[in-house]
């Protein structure tokens, strides 16, 4: 079986994407990129993440060739592909999609994530940009979030979701999980009509005092380097 324990990484963090809430049926999916080779593999299109098996995941090429697995890929891959071959070279090599609520609630109301709170810079940014809208599954899709997306970690599409990218699966998975985190505060503040955004000096400051906490010595605006 091609791309074994990435198979069984993608139904492990599947039923992690569900017991965390950041989906529901069968709403997102995950991909993880072998640079090596150029393959991709990505969550099945229509299977329930607790009935998703290593074998059901399915892998291809950029171009959507399948070359491994029976079942369908998800009806994103080319979003997927799309910012693998934008960003391969920026160390992206897993990215996780979601409709999590309330990620998907600023998507909805065309807001960016904005840098109510300080957390924002541990994603290397001032801000997660809003893509415009578009069909789900379609290149125009992938074009458009890759564009919006420029050299952020991640992007919201409008009336959709979420995609998040990361140097492993865990980043990703753990930069999706931040942001829905980040998405509610917004909200939350949103609702009471008092939000007071931080300026990109101030998250400049925040970026540079990271670069010193914990157990990394990370640069910067460096794909998931906290
Ligand atoms: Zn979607």
């Amino acid at each position: 079986m091609l791309m074994e324990k990435e198979r069984a990484l993608i139904a492990e963090y599947g039923r992690k994407m569900n017991s965390a809430g950041l989906a529901r049926g069968t709403a997102g999916n995950i991909s993880i990129y072998d640079a090596e080779t150029g393959y991709m593999a990505i969550s099945p299109s229509g299977i329930g993440y607790f009935e998703t098996e290593p074998e059901d995941v399915v892998v291809l090429t950029l171009d959507g060739k399948v070359v491994d697995g029976n079942r369908k890929p998800s009806s994103e891959y080319g979003l997927h592909a799309g910012f693998y071959k934008a960003k391969a070279d920026k160390g992206v090599r897993a990215i996780v999609h979601t409709h999590s609520d309330f990620a998907t609630t600023l998507a909805c109301m065309g807001e960016p994530i904005r840098a109510v709170h300080y957390v924002i810079a541990s994603a290397g940014t001032h801000e997660i940009p809003l893509c415009g809208y578009t069909t789900f599954g379609t290149p125009k899709l992938a074009e458009m979030a890759v564009e919006a997306c420029g050299d952020a970690p991640a992007v919201l599409l409008a009336n959709h979701g979420l995609v998040a990218c990361g140097v492993d699966l865990p980043k990703a998975f753990g930069l999706a999980d931040k942001l829905e985190n980040l998405a509610k505060t917004q909200w939350q503040c949103m609702c009471t009509g008092k939000m007071n955004v931080l300026t990109k000096e101030q998250i400049d400051e925040v970026l540079v005092r990271f670069q010193t906490y914990g157990q990394t010595k990370a640069k910067p605006g460096t794909l998931n380097s906290y």
